[in-house]
């Protein structure tokens, strides 16, 4: 986790508040707002994704709850997550039944970091949820390269795994390109490989696997039947485990795309052109509602502690976007935490089985 900012989205410095405007995409029933119904899995995309054995009807994740008159509709990422381990269990089952395989995931977690320990023990246990089998190598902090390059091999050697994760961040004295570099491309879940990112970035090209966290943000717009093709997407941050990848993803699906980022002059101006925001900053609350356009869909990857002297924990989370304020103007939004976290190990699961698939060459 990073280290803990103390600053809060105070109303004080609060600008002017836009009037909301309601989207067509929601209705309004009993006072809560529901999004349009989830694609229904005759829809071929959804198909491709997860041949799909969910229920044609509205989920009641799909359903956002309104705050107040002026809030927009939360995206229930947890709701969303939750639906997509249940379709990867069946998925799990039918192919155990019908060849045998069960998909199988590796991770490696090299020294003692606690929050990457309880990154490591949170995908297990996900793992578990769905039936898929899970490996471990933890290393100790001051192992070698070579060490950890030979935990990889094994796994790359290994029939039985289907998905290869090496927890980042690696100690300092390791290359970290070395080995990533190493998972063999058809096991690269994390899809951090630069062939699967070359693929990404190519037109006509696709890469094996998609990195889980940009592709849980573009599954939740899917999910929600939010268009994005002809869209105007900002993508604040451009790392290359999300930011990056994001912009690339919703390029793919034709929206036209600006990439803010540290060194850019007017981040509020052109955030507040977006349809839709996708924000991976890391700063609690940078994103204020001047900077969003009436209407806009926002996507709140950032997860930052801020001091909370109610929470018995002392901080609590909260998002890059000022989510009071966002949510008296944006038509939708992620909540931190309950938007993109859930939907990150979701898919880190979905490739795995997307995998062993691909590997076992079961359709
Ligand atoms: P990162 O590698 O630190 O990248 C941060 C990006 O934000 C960089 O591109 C940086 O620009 C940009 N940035 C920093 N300060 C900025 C500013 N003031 N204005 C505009 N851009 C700024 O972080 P990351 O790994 O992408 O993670 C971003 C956030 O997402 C973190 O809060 C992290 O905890 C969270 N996260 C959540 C999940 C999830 O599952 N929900 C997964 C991964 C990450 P430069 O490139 O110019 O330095």
């Amino acid at each position: 986790m990073s280290s803990m900012i103390f600053t809060d989205c105070s109303s004080s410095t609060t600008p002017r508040l836009l009037r909301f405007r309601r989207n067509p995409l929601f209705h309004r029933n009993h006072g809560a707002v529901f999004l349009r119904p989830l694609i229904s899995p005759s829809s071929p995309r959804c198909l491709s994704l997860y041949s799909s054995s969910a229920s044609p009807s509205p989920s009641p994740s799909a359903t956002a709850s309104l705050a107040t008159e002026a809030s927009a509709a939360v995206i229930d990422g947890k709701g969303v997550a939750k639906q997509i381990r249940d379709e990867i269990n069946a998925e799990v089952s039918k192919m155990k039944d019908a060849i045998g395989i069960v998909p199988g995931l590796a991770v490696i977690l090299v020294g003692d970091r606690k929050d990457s320990a309880t990154y490591v023990r949170n995908k297990k246990k996900a793992c578990e949820s769905v039936g898929i089998n899970s490996f471990e190598v933890r290393l100790p902090e001051d192992s070698t390269e070579r060490e950890v390059l030979n935990s990889v091999a094994r796994f790359n050697d290994d029939p039985a795994v289907h998905g290869i994760l090496v927890q980042l961040p690696l100690p300092s004295h390791m290359n970290e390109q070395n080995i990533l570099n190493s998972v063999s491309i058809e096991k690269d879940v994390d899809g951090f490989h630069p062939l699967n990112i070359g693929r990404l970035a190519m037109r006509g090209r696709d890469p094996l696997f998609v990195p889980c966290t940009p592709k849980g943000c573009i599954e939740l717009l899917h999910r929600y039947g939010i268009p994005i093709k002809g869209k105007r997407a900002v993508v604040i941050g451009r790392s290359n485990i999300v930011g990056m990848p994001a912009a690339l993803l919703l390029q793919r699906e034709d929206a036209t795309i600006s990439i803010v980022h540290s060194r850019t002059k007017n981040p509020e101006e052109i955030t507040r052109q977006a349809d839709i925001i996708i924000s991976a900053v890391g700063q609690p609350n940078m994103v204020r509602g001047s900077w969003i356009k009436p209407g806009a869909v926002i996507i709140d990857v950032g997860i930052n502690p801020v001091e909370d002297k109610k929470s018995p924990r002392g901080y609590r989370l909260v998002g890059d976007v000022c989510y009071e304020e966002a949510s008296q103007i944006a038509s939708a939004i992620t909540p931190v935490p309950g938007g993109v976290g859930p939907m990150t190990i979701a898919m880190l699961l979905s490739n795995t089985l997307a995998s062993s698939k691909r590997i076992h060459n079961f359709q």
